[in-house]
């Protein structure tokens, strides 16, 4: 029974470690995008609606942009309904969660596993952003806290869960 039970700790141990040994190697997630087409200041920008703050980036692209996948990973959901509108969420390298959101389709299936680059929809308006130009809502969520990154911004304890997508994709963009 004990060495069962060491042996599921451990397994489970290893598995949490090789989340995190995983590299990210994000990439772009919409076809054609570059840094001029996300605000760069708003992340974290408030007022924000219902949220409070804005805890993701939105990417401007023409409607019916295709949605690539930033990274490999495990698509957790897939919601139509709600302030996301059509919208998903893939477990990636890390233990982070990859958001997507106000999509005009998805193609994505709970449960199925993606690589890097994939097409999983393509860019809308949907759920809130309903009257304003398509764009897709990107949040970057760790499961695991980054105690560091909190501070005293409005629902800054939350910045240990929500990292800033743009500021990693920035990095990419850069040694492209
Ligand atoms: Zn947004």
């Amino acid at each position: 029974m004990i060495k069962w039970l060491v042996g599921l700790i451990a397994g489970a141990g290893l598995v949490v470690a090789g989340g995190f040994l995983w590299p990210q190697n994000l990439m772009m997630p919409v076809r054609g995008g570059d840094a001029n087409d996300w605000n760069h200041k708003t992340f974290w920008y408030e007022p924000w609606g219902k949220s409070g703050v804005h805890k993701g980036i939105d990417i401007f692209a023409r409607q019916g942009t295709p949605l690539l996948a930033a990274t490999s990973g495990i698509v957790l959901y897939v919601n139509t309904t709600g302030r996301g509108g059509n919208s998903f969420g893939i477990l990636g390298p890390k233990w982070r969660v990859h958001y997507y959101a106000h999509l005009k389709t998805v193609t994505a299936k709970a449960g199925q596993l993606v690589r890097r680059g994939q097409q999983l929809g393509s860019v809308g308006n949907t759920g809130n952003a309903k009257n304003r130009p398509p764009h897709l809502h990107y949040a970057i969520i760790s499961l695991f806290p980054h105690r560091d990154l909190k501070d005293d911004s409005t629902q800054g304890w939350k910045k240990q869960y929500y990292l800033d997508p743009g500021k990693m994709l920035l990095e990419v963009l850069r040694k492209k």
